[in-house]
């Protein structure tokens, strides 16, 4: 497995992969990689003859406030990680290779961007579309693989995909859990042992969300306010939202009739954690 800081080798590679008439995987990630990572890997090796995973934090997509210099980094780790799962290369830019100009341009998503995670995170999206988009262009034609975990992001990528005629195949890939049920974050590192305990609450406010709709329930709203007050009964936890939104524009849905999305934001000690679910009547 090659591992390059350059966007001239990454795409050379990547070029000669599609020269042989292979097919291309692209996995995106922050890096400190854990399950869920590698389940894209997988996933990306399982459907492709060659697979690229890129790690790069990208300070665009934290705001002031958010914990760019803290976010966790382990690039040797990762990439032992990423050469077992079966990774052909490994894109590891430095952040000058990304954004050479002091003022980089930046794609501005709207409306879809401002919604749950954008109201506490304003700009965050559009930070995320513009490292996509430069990570599109870099990787060329290819199937990219991207968590359903970040659903706010997924609907966005979809979007950017097709705003912009990327030749790319977005592929959306289920939540990896841990044992007890949370989500798998890289943030997860964050968490004091009570908080980790306290932050079960996501999952458990979801699994009896749905369970209410299975037997019926199908008011939106009631359904929203159940999971934030349950959420919101943790003293640990400090919600930031609950919704339940239309899978496709993520506005509030009033009466579940088709597939909707349960989603919630959290924060538990510094740890602002995110975790959703389909249901569908
Ligand atoms: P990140 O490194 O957090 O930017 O995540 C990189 C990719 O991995 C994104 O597409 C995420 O949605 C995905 N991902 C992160 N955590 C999980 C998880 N627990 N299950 C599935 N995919 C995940």
């Amino acid at each position: 497995m090659k591992i390059v800081e350059t966007i001239a080798e990454t795409r050379a590679f990547l070029d000669a992969v599609r020269a042989q008439h292979r097919s291309l995987g692209f996995v995106p990630t922050m890096g400190y990689l854990h399950d869920g990572h590698a389940s894209l890997i997988r996933r990306a090796r399982a459907e492709n003859d060659a697979v690229a995973v890129s790690i790069f934090v990208n300070p665009l997509q934290f705001g002031a406030n958010e914990d760019l210099a803290a976010y966790p980094r382990d690039l040797e780790r990762d990439a032992k990680l990423c050469e077992s799962e079966g990774a052909d290369i490994v894109f590891a830019p430095s952040v000058a290779e990304m954004y050479p100009s002091p003022n980089p341009f930046s794609i501005v998503v709207g409306d879809i961007g401002n919604k749950l995670c954008g109201r506490t995170r304003p700009g965050h999206f559009d930070g995320v579309a513009t490292v996509v988009a430069k990570l599109f262009n870099i990787a060329g034609p290819c199937r990219a693989y991207f968590g359903a975990k970040d659903a706010q992001q997924l609907v966005v990528i979809r979007r950017l995909a097709r705003a912009f005629d990327f030749p790319v195949e977005v592929v959306g890939c289920p939540i990896v859990r841990e044992a007890d049920g949370l989500a798998m974050s890289s943030r997860n590192v964050y968490l004091e042992p009570a908080e980790r305990e306290a932050a079960l609450v996501l999952k458990r406010a979801l699994d009896e969300a749905a369970a209410a709709v299975r037997q019926g329930e199908r008011d939106g709203r009631r359904i929203a306010e159940d999971i934030a007050a349950r959420i919101s009964s943790e003293p640990r936890a400090r919600l930031d939202y609950a919704v339940c939104a239309d899978p496709e524009t993520l506005d509030d849905v009033e009466r579940v009739e088709g597939a909707a999305l349960l989603a919630v934001a959290a924060w538990f000690g510094k740890a602002r954690l995110i975790d959703n679910m389909t249901v569908t009547p």
